[in-house]
């Protein structure tokens, strides 16, 4: 699930898990979570996070290959997050396909700045979430602007691009997000024939 902060990652990513019964894998909500129980990983992250910086990639590719080690999933993920830049998507490539990932769906949301930064100071609002202060949200959206196109790009150009209209009732979204998946997942057991439709 890819897409730029706000565009609605995280919601999207629980409904798919909830609809395709597998496991949503958020490193933003693992990252927090290590935070707040003050672990090692935590204390690592934790200036980066809460200042909106990308955290090291080879702390994220460390942190995929873990959770999907002790996933017991047999029937994919909902990777909500990551990749954030094209050298992260290089660095989860191998990761997912050694985990058994025969197959990548990228779905990104498309929603445009002025709508991601009101969705960004309302959530701070709500829930005080220290990267969503507004000179963090302005430097987080500065960042996607740098490296969320090129990623976009280099799934495109491998043709597992799907991007899904975000704006919209929750629920409408949310179909579409459905809709692709389902497409998408269609078309590649179609083109492999090892699965019935
Ligand atoms: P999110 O919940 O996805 O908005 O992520 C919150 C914060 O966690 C980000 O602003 C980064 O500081 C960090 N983070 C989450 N995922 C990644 C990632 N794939 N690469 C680098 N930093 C990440």
């Amino acid at each position: 699930m890819l897409g730029p902060p706000g565009s609605g990652k995280g919601t999207h990513a629980r409904v798919l898990s909830e609809h395709f019964s597998v496991p949503h894998l958020s490193t933003g909500a693992m990252l927090r979570g290590a935070i707040r129980a003050g672990s090692r990983l935590g204390d690592d992250v934790a200036a980066a996070v809460r200042a909106g910086e990308l955290v090291d990639d080879e702390v994220i590719a460390d942190l995929v290959d873990e959770v999907l080690a002790s996933s017991s999933a047999s029937s994919g993920w909902v990777l909500d997050g990551a990749p954030r830049s094209v050298a992260q998507a290089r660095l989860l490539a191998p990761i997912l396909e050694s985990h058994g990932a025969a197959s990548v769906i990228a779905i990104a949301l498309d929603v445009p700045e002025h709508e991601l930064r009101q969705r960004l100071l309302d959530r701070g609002e709500r829930e005080g979430r220290a990267d969503d202060r507004p000179e963090v949200v302005a430097h987080r959206l500065r960042l996607w602007a740098a490296t969320g196109p090129p990623l976009l790009e280099w799934y495109d150009t491998r043709g597992m691009l799907h991007v899904v209209d975000g704006v919209g009732p929750v629920p409408d979204v949310s179909s579409r997000v459905i809709a692709a998946v389902a497409r998408a997942s269609a078309g590649w057991r179609g083109r492999d024939g090892s699965a019935e439709r």
